[in-house]
């Protein structure tokens, strides 16, 4: 059954992109310097097309990949911008991924739009995707026809390790990822949405995970957005303008400003990061300031105690995310688990919850932690370091 080969040979192909992951967070986080634009489609590929078959989606987001990476270049130019098509030209899927990864870009964007049958004509709004699981029926037309395109491409059943697109149980090898960029591929995700609510697009449909086969062999974060549908009569007449293409372009690049910053922030060192935060608190009390550090000292030797409980012994626990600013421990995000610990590695607060002897043990845990904290995976926890990491 191929299900089971094909599971296989994801999880072969994850285990990779795991390694590659593993190595960059021992060399520590490092500056943004490359973004690749995906304008999908191209060539024989036309995507989709407008009712009265004036319009076609290749075209429409190639323009917007080109002014925002204009864009990119006059406001970010100690960053690489690639393309992986510039002009019109069909380019497997495999292929966009590869020139991604051969570039070790820090960040993936594909640039689509959307479009549902007549029917469904009512339908609007811009929609953000990274990688995971689809959930409902709408998610899966839209991903289902945006995977399609690998039939036009040579060879793709071996290519693809028989991945069809139009079968659901295909997509069973998704929930078998845990990619090791969902946090931040969400976070950008969440920031181009933010952005895209300031319009020319009405509605906001929002962040979504779904199989989409180019964010798959994608190694750093990465993302699809849909700007809109061409199925849709007042989105049509936004997203196939020059001043609708050039405004979604200033939506998508001030989100990268975003992302970049929140990116980079995470390369401060301590001493750095305390300098920023003395800045900050200069109109402070000084009682004010003194009181936060105590409480900060208690958390620190808390944790001291909790590790030297657990002295020479891993501890396998499921990390839930990670954030370069310490969260309270009452935060929404952890959605009211009270056992979230964390370890600080690389500039970053990394929580995990759970604590188990073995391995194993986690590993069944984890599917269940993984329906509230999605990209969650396993961790061996030793004197307060992370020691394994298990995708
Ligand atoms: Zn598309």
């Amino acid at each position: 059954m191929w299900v089971v080969g094909s599971a296989a040979a994801a999880l072969l192909l994850l285990f990779t992109a795991a390694g590659a992951y593993a190595q960059n967070e021992q060399q520590g986080y490092q500056k943004m310097k490359c973004v690749v634009i995906d304008a999908g489609h191209g060539g024989r590929d036309y995507g989709c097309i407008s009712p009265d078959k004036k319009y076609n989606e290749k075209s429409i987001v190639l323009s917007v990949a080109l002014k925002l990476g204009k864009m990119l270049k006059e406001e970010h130019p100690d960053i690489k911008i690639v393309y992986t098509r510039d002009k019109d030209v069909f380019i497997p899927l495999d292929e966009r991924a590869a020139i991604a990864n051969r570039n070790k870009a820090d960040l993936f964007l594909s640039i689509h739009a959307n479009s549902l049958a007549s029917n469904l004509s009512r339908i609007s709004g811009s929609e953000t995707y990274t990688m995971g699981n689809q959930v409902s029926q709408g998610n899966f037309d839209i991903v289902k026809r945006e995977n399609a395109v690998i039939a036009m491409e040579d060879d793709y059943t071996t290519k693809y390790e028989g991945f069809d697109p139009s079968s659901p149980e295909s997509y069973i090898i998704f929930s078998l990822l845990q990619n090791a960029h969902s946090e931040q591929s969400i976070k950008f995700a969440t920031y181009i949405q933010k952005e895209y609510a300031k319009g020319p697009v009405k509605l906001n449909r929002g962040v979504k995970q779904a199989g989409f086969v180019v964010l798959w062999r994608t190694t750093m974060p990465s993302v699809l957005t849909e700007i809109g549908f061409l199925s849709n009569e007042e989105d049509r007449k936004i997203i196939t303008t020059e001043k609708g293409q050039r405004e979604i372009a200033r939506r998508l690049c001030d989100a990268f400003g975003k992302y970049r910053v929140d990116y980079e922030k995470a390369l401060l060192t301590e001493e750095e990061e305390e300098k920023a935060l003395g800045k900050e608190k200069e109109d402070k009390k000084e009682n004010e300031i003194e009181a936060e550090k105590k409480v900060e000292k208690k958390a620190t030797a808390d944790e001291g105690k909790r590790a030297d409980n657990q002295k020479s012994k891993v501890v396998y626990a499921v990390q839930i995310m990670a954030t370069p600013k310490r969260l309270q421990s009452s935060a929404s995000h952890f959605k009211g688990r009270k056992d979230v610990r964390f370890v600080q590695e690389n500039g970053l607060y990394k929580y995990y919850v759970g604590g188990w002897d073995t391995k194993q043990q986690a590993q069944q845990n984890l599917p269940q932690i993984a329906k509230l904290f999605k990209g969650a995976f396993v961790i061996g926890v030793k004197e307060g370091k992370i020691v394994d990491r298990v995708y």
